[in-house]
Order: C-alpha cells, then sequence, then structure tokens
C-alpha cells in the first residue's frame, strides 16, 4: 500500500480523499493556499504545506510547488481529485518523472481523452456510438464547413476540442450563422483553452445526460459499476444526480457496460474514470471521457457499496480490482444534491463566515461536507459547500429521505441554493423521473 499521499485539492474532495486515505492505513499531507488554512482537512491532515496565495493558479494550480511538497514530504503518490490540475496530463506526467505516483490514468491516456476530437475516435473505433458529426477538427474552407453542417442536419452545435466545465460550446440553427458561429467559437476556445481547435456535432434537442462509471487495474481487469443520471443541469453544470437512471433497463445497461468496458481495455485505462453519454430517443451518444473521480461518484458508491475512493488508492498502488463484473449488484436508488454558497434564486455566490451548521442524518443520509460552524467560506473557488447523498431502497424513499434531509439542514450565515433542490423535488415531473438537460432552465424561466 502507498504510505503517505499529498491530497492536491481543496473541499470536500480533500477530505474525501483523507477519509479514505485514513481507512487503508496511509498517511495525509494537505497542500492548501493562504485561504485555506482552516479547512477541516487541513486541520485533520497528519502534515499540511501551504503551497501558495488564493489565486488557484498560483496555488492549486502551481505544479512546482506541489511536486516539491511531495519532496518535502517524502509523500508516494499525489491524488488530484477533480478540477484543478487533475486532467492535466503535463500534470500527471511530471508527478511520475519525479518519481511519485500520479493517482489516476497514465499521462497520455489523460491527454488522448482530453482532446474531444481524438477521444470520439477512439471511441467510434472500439463500437461506442457517438454522436453525428464532422469527426474530425474543422478546417478554414467554408463551403465545406457548410457541407458538413447540411449532411449533418440543422441544428448544429460547434464545440472546443479542448474544451470543459461546460464553456466553449455555440448551437447554430442555420447556414447563415454557420461561419461566424465557428470563427468566434474558435478565438473564444483559443483564449480559454489555449487550442483553437473546434469540431461539429448535430445539436441534440431533448437529451439526458447519462454517463458510466469504470474502474480499471494495471493487469487488465475493467469493471463499469452501473450509470447515473445527471440530466439536471444549470448552464452545464449538474445540481442534481441520481443512480441508477430511471427507466434504463438492465438490458440497455449490459449492453452499453459491455462496450465502455471494451473502449477501457483498448486504450489500456486504469483508475477510476467516466463515460458521458447523452442519451435520445433510446439511444446513447458519446460526448466525452473524465479520467478522474466526479464529483457525483457517491451516488454510485451507495448502490453498489463499492468505495471508489479507496479503489483509486488500491489501484494506484499496484492491486488488482478485488471484484469481477458479476460481483456488482446495483440495490435500490440515490440521490445527490449539490449544496452551493450561493443565492436560490439569483445564483449570485454567496461566501463569508459560517455562523451555524447543522448537517441532517437519518437513515440513509450521507453529508460529503467540509463545512463547521466558525468556517469562512472563501470567495476564491467554486461555491460547493456540500453534498447530500440519500439512499432508498426505491427512487420514492431517495426522494423522501432526500428532502427531510433539505429541510433539517441548517446552514447561517452564508446563502444556499437548497430551496431550489426543495423546489425541483417537489415536482411531479421530477418525481416521475426521466427528464431531458434543458429541464431545469425551462422551468427557471432561462429558455
Ligand atoms: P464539457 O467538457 O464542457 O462538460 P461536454 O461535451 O461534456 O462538455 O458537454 C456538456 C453539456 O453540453 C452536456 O451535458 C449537454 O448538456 C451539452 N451538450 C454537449 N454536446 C451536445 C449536443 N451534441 N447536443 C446537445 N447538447 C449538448
Amino acid at each position: 500500500m502507498l504510505d503517505k499521499v499529498i491530497i492536491a485539492n481543496r473541499g470536500e474532495i480533500a477530505l474525501r480523499v483523507l477519509r479514505a486515505c485514513r481507512e487503508l492505513g496511509i498517511k495525509t499531507v494537505a497542500v492548501h493556499s493562504t485561504a485555506d488554512a482552516n479547512l477541516k482537512h487541513v486541520l485533520l491532515a497528519d502534515e499540511s504545506v501551504c503551497i501558495g496565495p488564493p489565486p488557484s493558479s498560483k496555488s492549486y494550480l502551481n505544479m512546482p510547488a506541489i511536486i516539491s511538497a511531495a519532496e518535502l514530504t517524502d509523500a508516494a503518490a499525489i491524488h488530484p481529485g477533480y478540477g484543478f490540475l487533475s486532467e492535466n496530463a503535463d500534470f500527471a506526467e511530471r508527478v511520475e518523472n519525479s518519481g511519485f505516483v500520479f493517482i489516476g490514468p497514465k499521462a497520455e491516456t489523460i491527454r488522448m481523452m482530453g482532446d474531444k476530437v481524438s477521444a470520439i475516435r477512439i471511441m467510434k473505433e472500439a463500437g461506442v456510438p457517438c454522436v453525428p458529426g464532422s469527426g474530425a477538427p474543422l478546417g478554414l474552407d467554408n463551403d465545406e464547413n457548410l457541407r458538413i453542417a447540411k449532411e449533418i442536419g440543422y441544428p448544429v452545435i460547434i464545440k472546443a476540442s479542448g474544451g470543459g466545465g461546460g464553456r466553449g460550446m455555440r448551437v447554430v440553427h442555420n447556414p447563415a450563422a454557420l461561419i461566424h458561429s465557428i470563427n468566434v467559437t474558435r478565438s473564444e476556445a483559443l483564449a480559454a483553452f489555449g487550442n483553437d481547435q473546434v469540431y461539429m456535432e448535430k445539436f441534440l434537442e431533448k437529451p439526458r445526460h447519462i454517463e458510466f462509471q469504470v474502474l480499471a487495474d494495471h493487469h487488465g481487469n475493467v469493471i463499469h459499476l452501473g450509470e447515473r443520471d445527471c440530466s439536471m443541469q444549470r448552464r452545464h453544470q449538474k445540481v442534481i444526480e441520481e443512480a441508477p437512471a430511471p427507466g434504463i433497463t438492465p438490458a440497455q445497461r449490459e449492453m452499453m457496460g459491455e462496450r465502455v468496458v471494451a473502449a477501457c481495455r483498448r486504450v489500456g485505462y486504469r483508475s477510476a474514470g467516466t463515460l458521458e453519454f447523452l442519451y435520445q430517443d433510446g439511444e446513447f451518444y458519446f460526448i466525452e471521457m473524465n479520467t478522474r473521480i466526479q464529483v457525483e461518484h457517491p451516488v454510485t458508491e451507495l448502490i453498489t457499496g463499492i468505495d471508489l475512493v479507496k479503489a483509486q488508492l488500491m489501484i494506484a498502488a499496484g492491486e488488482k480490482l478485488a471484484w469481477q463484473q458479476s460481483d456488482v449488484v446495483l440495490r435500490g436508488a440515490a440521490l445527490e444534491c449539490r449544496i452551493n454558497a450561493e443565492d436560490a434564486k439569483t445564483f449570485m455566490p454567496s461566501p463569508g463566515p459560517v455562523r451555524l451548521w447543522h448537517a441532517p442524518g437519518g437513515p440513509g443520509i450521507r453529508v460529503d461536507s467540509h463545512l463547521y460552524a466558525g468556517y469562512n467560506v472563501p470567495p476564491h473557488y467554486d461555491s460547493l459547500v456540500a453534498k447530500l447523498i440519500s439512499y432508498g431502497e426505491d427512487r420514492d424513499t431517495a426522494i423522501a429521505r432526500m428532502r427531510n434531509a433539505l429541510a433539517e439542514m441548517v446552514v447561517e450565515g452564508i446563502r444556499t441554493n437548497a430551496a431550489l433542490h426543495q423546489e425541483i423535488l417537489a415536482h411531479a415531473a421530477f418525481q416521475r423521473g426521466g427528464l431531458d438537460i434543458h429541464y431545469l432552465e425551462r422551468r427557471l424561466g432561462l429558455k
């Protein structure tokens, strides 16, 4: 087993990684910015190292500072969490070249999947269905691009190959707007991701977002852990996630599961990963792969009983997967509500000191949060402050428990989006399940 791990992240996921390390008897090192000295996991870690000032670019994205911290504390491995450097192939490479274990896939796999065009090509070759599209970066020939769009059929979506976080996308409804949209997306992509490559896909009007979780070890063993439905989104950001996805049949799960496992095997995937799909009219269309642990991983943990972060640590230590596909049994249903420090109506961030924090509890409730009374939510980072996760023997029970949990939760000092979650969970449409990705924005009057 690994002896000591650097947790190169902050907030709830840093605490989640710390807890998994503790269970496995692994020592922990928290690396943090000057704004984060009082983060819960920093206070709990065996050691901590300050790696820079508040802006992420100078701390959580500061590769030399993080690698120096690993050298200074004689750590064996680095867990990147999600966001920040978790999908940065150069970082993974530098970590490994410095003699540490990067807890994730190989740098070359991250690089391949980080480029969406190359990821789509690989998935197609492996027999995974993709959205009809250009299949290649768009060139500068306007007539050719108009021809491609006509062939795909409007509306189309122009997407940045290097895009992420729901940015770098533009929907086009007719030929008159195409060339201008391609040019604008190109320059935005260059500014945001340092890469002006863009590609074209059919824009699906009413898809659901359904993703498959995989685990792979260094010995060629790959399993999938079923799917999650993350269709409840605002500005392409997930708000509520659940597992299993309502209405997906065991036959569909098995068919897609086999394909994602085959694709992972083909690219020599290792560690935890997620293949994201749009799902419409009974068909799945691959959009991208996330080569890291995801925010919504707990819903899969609750219905499979498999601890994904512990699995990542064991895989990184070179151990064989403890499960075969036949050992993965889905039981019950789980939901996750992302609690953000923001106004429930205006979505304005609401950082500041937390005066009171009362976490909900009871049967089937899990709270992943770094909050405590007296903690000061800094303004510099993502606004996620807690994840409420509920489990039930069926989806109705999980929803009922979540509504209880939201009502029980008390946070004073900062505003949260708890009221928005209560409102969504009370909708008959949500309770029926299977809503498309535009539902929430339509409901909020944004579309
Ligand atoms: P990112 O890496 O920025 O998250 P994705 O490719 O995963 O980008 O897409 C994010 C979201 O954008 C999807 O969950 C979906 O809501 C929307 N989207 C992406 N591609 C399409 C498409 N072809 N048709 C309709 N919506 C899309």
